[in-house]
Protein backbone atom coordinates (compact mmCIF):
# COMPACT_ATOMS: atom_id res chain seq x y z
CA UNK A 1 0.00 0.00 0.00
CA UNK A 2 1.13 3.51 -0.58
CA UNK A 3 -1.04 6.88 -0.15
CA UNK A 4 -3.02 8.25 -3.27
CA UNK A 5 -3.72 11.74 -2.29
CA UNK A 6 -5.87 13.30 0.23
CA UNK A 7 -9.47 12.51 0.30
CA UNK A 8 -12.61 13.82 1.85
CA UNK A 9 -14.14 11.59 3.62
CA UNK A 10 -17.22 11.54 1.02
CA UNK A 11 -14.35 10.99 -1.61
CA UNK A 12 -13.33 8.37 0.22
CA UNK A 13 -16.76 6.55 0.31
CA UNK A 14 -17.36 7.16 -3.13
CA UNK A 15 -14.14 5.94 -4.46
CA UNK A 16 -13.99 2.76 -2.42
CA UNK A 17 -17.99 1.74 -1.77
CA UNK A 18 -16.56 -1.64 -0.16
CA UNK A 19 -16.88 -1.29 3.63
CA UNK A 20 -14.99 -3.95 5.38
CA UNK A 21 -15.01 -2.37 8.61
CA UNK A 22 -12.38 -1.57 11.03
CA UNK A 23 -12.14 2.13 9.16
CA UNK A 24 -10.81 -0.17 5.84
CA UNK A 25 -12.76 0.26 2.47
CA UNK A 26 -12.12 -1.19 -0.77
CA UNK A 27 -13.06 -1.32 -4.47
CA UNK A 28 -13.17 -4.07 -6.88
CA UNK A 29 -10.93 -4.46 -9.95
CA UNK A 30 -12.89 -6.04 -13.29
CA UNK A 31 -11.74 -6.43 -17.00
CA UNK A 32 -13.92 -5.16 -19.98
CA UNK A 33 -15.89 -7.92 -19.60
CA UNK A 34 -16.27 -7.59 -15.87
CA UNK A 35 -14.28 -10.42 -14.23
CA UNK A 36 -12.96 -9.56 -10.85
CA UNK A 37 -9.33 -9.52 -11.15
CA UNK A 38 -8.86 -8.58 -7.73
CA UNK A 39 -9.75 -5.85 -5.19
CA UNK A 40 -8.42 -2.39 -4.18
CA UNK A 41 -8.05 -2.17 -0.21
CA UNK A 42 -7.75 1.27 1.36
CA UNK A 43 -7.61 3.36 4.59
CA UNK A 44 -7.97 7.16 5.60
CA UNK A 45 -4.85 8.30 7.64
CA UNK A 46 -5.79 11.16 10.21
CA UNK A 47 -4.17 14.11 7.46
CA UNK A 48 -6.95 12.91 5.09
CA UNK A 49 -4.37 11.07 3.25
CA UNK A 50 -5.61 7.60 1.41
CA UNK A 51 -3.43 4.61 2.01
CA UNK A 52 -4.20 2.15 -1.13
CA UNK A 53 -2.85 -0.90 -2.58
CA UNK A 54 -4.08 -3.63 -4.66
CA UNK A 55 -4.44 -7.06 -4.32
CA UNK A 56 -5.05 -9.23 -7.55
CA UNK A 57 -5.49 -12.91 -8.53
CA UNK A 58 -5.60 -14.62 -11.99
CA UNK A 59 -8.29 -17.05 -11.72
CA UNK A 60 -10.92 -18.14 -8.94
CA UNK A 61 -8.81 -21.02 -6.65
CA UNK A 62 -5.81 -21.32 -8.83
CA UNK A 63 -3.72 -22.80 -6.39
CA UNK A 64 -0.86 -22.17 -8.42
CA UNK A 65 -1.08 -18.63 -8.57
CA UNK A 66 1.74 -16.96 -6.97
CA UNK A 67 -0.60 -13.83 -5.97
CA UNK A 68 -3.65 -13.97 -3.67
CA UNK A 69 -6.28 -16.63 -3.82
CA UNK A 70 -9.85 -15.79 -3.82
CA UNK A 71 -11.43 -18.38 -1.87
CA UNK A 72 -15.10 -17.16 -2.10
CA UNK A 73 -17.26 -17.77 -4.85
CA UNK A 74 -18.12 -15.18 -7.67
CA UNK A 75 -20.54 -12.37 -6.30
CA UNK A 76 -20.12 -13.67 -2.47
CA UNK A 77 -18.39 -11.23 0.42
CA UNK A 78 -14.33 -11.92 -0.66
CA UNK A 79 -12.38 -14.27 1.32
CA UNK A 80 -8.60 -14.13 0.15
CA UNK A 81 -5.31 -15.82 1.09
CA UNK A 82 -2.96 -14.36 2.26
CA UNK A 83 -3.24 -11.90 4.66
CA UNK A 84 -2.85 -7.92 3.32
CA UNK A 85 -0.42 -5.64 5.10
CA UNK A 86 0.77 -1.88 4.97
CA UNK A 87 4.27 -0.98 5.51
CA UNK A 88 4.21 2.24 3.45
CA UNK A 89 2.05 4.51 5.76
CA UNK A 90 3.40 3.89 9.24
CA UNK A 91 0.21 2.65 11.24
CA UNK A 92 0.83 -0.97 10.11
CA UNK A 93 -2.39 -2.36 9.22
CA UNK A 94 -2.47 -6.04 8.94
CA UNK A 95 -5.27 -8.77 8.38
CA UNK A 96 -6.96 -10.77 6.28
CA UNK A 97 -10.62 -10.15 4.24
CA UNK A 98 -12.58 -13.17 5.24
CA UNK A 99 -16.01 -13.06 3.79
CA UNK A 100 -15.96 -9.15 3.38
CA UNK A 101 -14.61 -8.33 6.56
CA UNK A 102 -11.21 -6.76 7.39
CA UNK A 103 -9.79 -9.01 10.62
CA UNK A 104 -6.83 -7.40 12.10
CA UNK A 105 -4.20 -9.66 13.10
ZN1 LIG B 1 -1.50 2.18 5.17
Amino acid sequence: MSTVGVYSSEEFTERFPLDFGSDMRGSMVTNVNDVVLGVIIAHQLKSGEVCAGSVLWSSFNDKSNPLWRLLSRPGAPITIDPSIQCINCGEGKHGYLHEGVWQTI
